[in-house]
């Protein structure tokens, strides 16, 4: 943390104020904190216990303190912010607050997907809005993990997006037009941002700008049908799931060739999104169709949700 209360009572800040050797106390608990500074280190403060403190709940990495130092100095150039904004209406701190409204909050480590939500759910409920920002541990990986599905939000303009930062290269980092494979591997398109360059409120709108609908071409696994084979025969839950599902309607996935995958490549499946509070069915509805009046075999090309919104109104109102 960078803010502190000095001997007198004065909240003072350790980005920005010259800082003596004395007592410092934590804004929200009242208790002990440690200056920690030193050549290879910014100075911040630290608890020397986290047991009675309710807004505090682990003493930042130098990943998550360095991130907030950047990004705190970015938001400034061209908003009014606030560092460690306290929310005592959910008992929350931001990391950085942009102009009253927008949390930023930088998640270097994992969290417990309960608490995400009830901490989603804290800032929403009380008007605020609340943007995740993940560390390193956090990237998307090959494959999306529960944790991560709570972080992802949702535009009409760039489907399934997360934002990454790279504290290493300075780059703020979005990941959009997220989807998945049958096999369960991500695909989606990248922009990076350099910290410190250009508005960065307007850079963390870009899902939302108007723009010209971007799109990216898979190619479609050749070899999947032998994969969902070897699957059922070791008896992965996911997939003998899907194979009753399918008996149901009269199927046998085993007896699905090649081009009855395609689509292979689908949006990221709902459910236990923490981030996207509208109903988002009808994107769904929307890919399907899209697909099933455009088949193709070798590739496949994928499109924001607008693109498939767009697709069926016209050949609906026909
Ligand atoms: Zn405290």
């Amino acid at each position: 943390m960078f803010l502190a209360r000095d001997e007198r009572g004065n909240l003072v800040n350790s980005l920005e104020d010259d800082l003596v050797k004395q007592d410092y106390t934590c804004p929200a608990c009242g208790s002990m904190l440690q200056l920690r500074r030193g050549q290879s280190k910014r100075a911040h403060f630290a608890h020397q216990s986290l047991k009675n403190c309710q807004l505090f709940h682990e003493n930042e990495s130098p990943e998550h303190l360095g991130n907030k130092q950047a990004l705190f100095y970015w938001a400034k150039k061209d908003d009014e912010v606030s560092l460690e904004f306290p929310i005592s209406q959910c008992q929350q701190i931001a990391d950085i607050l942009v102009r009253g409204n927008l949390a930023l909050e930088i998640q270097c480590s994992p969290i417990r997907q309960s608490i995400l939500a009830e901490r989603s759910r804290g800032y929403r409920s009380h008007g605020f809005k609340v943007l995740w920002l993940l560390g390193e541990k956090l990237w998307l990986k090959e494959r999306l993990t529960q944790l991560q599905r709570g972080f992802l939000y949702f535009s009409n303009n760039m489907g399934f997006y997360v934002w990454e930062l790279d504290l290493k290269n300075e780059l703020l980092r979005l990941k959009y037009l997220l989807h998945q494979d049958l096999r369960g591997k991500l695909h989606y398109k990248t922009k990076e941002f350099p910290y410190g360059k250009g508005n960065l409120l307007e850079i963390l709108r870009i899902p939302y700008q108007k723009q010209r609908l971007q799109c990216f071409t898979v190619e479609q696994d050749r070899y999947i049908c032998s994969y969902i084979r070897q699957q059922l025969y070791y008896q992965n839950s996911y997939w003998m799931k899907k194979q009753s599902q399918a008996y149901l309607v009269g199927k046998n996935l085993l007896n699905l060739n090649f081009q009855d995958w395609y689509p292979q490549v689908s949006p990221i499946e709902n459910g236990n999104f923490y981030q996207v509070d509208k109903d988002i069915s009808d994107y769904y509805l929307h890919f399907k169709s899209y697909y099933e009046k455009n088949p193709q075999l070798k590739h496949q090309k994928l499109f924001p949700p607008a693109f498939y919104q767009q697709y069926f109104l016209k050949n609906v109102v026909k």
